[in-house]
């Protein structure tokens, strides 16, 4: 039964992919039955409250303190803070998460103010999380950065190991390197999160930058001078 109820929290995160949304989904169940389900639609609607259990909340209208206080809420994702103070706000006393992998959300909070937190870590919400990261990197981090206060806190599933060389330099694993396309040379940010925790940040390429510049740089800078055009056609 608990299976179904999450199998529908999968549903809504599938819907709201197809619908180019971020794959969270989520749903109200009380006495064996659904009563709203949702799913993230902050890039649908262009909502920063409509996070997936947010919007099954919604869906479900409004309910008598005694359904929300024997309600649970499946959510395919970890909450975070936003959807952890409505579960506690209605006293909803359990929650069950797909998964907290790729996000660990305030299970804390939710446990200390007595709720029932069970992390089931489902593949297959796993899954929709992880392709969803690798293939849009930055949608995702805007969604965290708007509901975490602005400091990342994921963890991939993919992280690997690696050393400082030294000259002090943090080497980036060939696996990364290759899948992400990441060549000699390029330039990345480093924030520091707090001691020991780190975000690194690819820089965009500058115009120009690259086989040009190397070349106008031979055999050294300022020798070949660029030839100021508006379009290749007119040379
Ligand atoms: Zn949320």
């Amino acid at each position: 039964m608990a299976d179904d109820f999450m199998r529908a929290a999968i549903e809504e995160a599938m819907l709201g992919l197809s619908e180019g949304g971020i794959p969270i989904g989520s749903v109200l169940v009380y006495d064996g039955m659904i009563l709203g389900r949702g799913h993230n639609r902050r890039v649908q609607r262009g909502s920063v409250v409509l996070h997936g259990e947010m919007d099954a909340l919604a869906n479900a209208g409004q309910q008598v303190a005694s359904v929300y206080q024997a309600s649970t809420l499946y959510t395919t994702l970890s909450p975070c803070p936003m959807c952890t103070g409505a579960v506690l706000l209605h006293g909803i006393p359990r929650v069950v998460v797909g998964e907290n992998v790729t996000l660990q959300g305030d299970e804390a909070l939710l446990r200390s103010r007595g709720v029932n937190v069970e992390v089931i870590q489902d593949p297959t919400c796993v899954r929709l999380m992880t392709d969803f990261v690798a293939a849009h990197p930055t949608l995702w981090n805007e969604d965290i950065n708007a509901s975490s206060g602005g400091r990342p806190v994921r963890r991939y599933l993919t992280s690997m190991k690696t050393k400082v060389s030294s000259k002090g330099q943090i080497v980036i694993p060939a696996e990364i390197r290759v899948r992400d396309g990441i060549r000699p040379g390029e330039e990345f940010d480093i924030e520091r999160l707090e001691s020991g925790e780190y975000l690194l940040q690819r820089r965009a390429a500058r115009v120009n930058e690259g086989v040009v510049d190397w070349l106008l740089g031979c055999p050294e800078k300022e020798f070949f001078v660029a030839i100021e055009s508006e379009s290749t056609d007119d040379l």
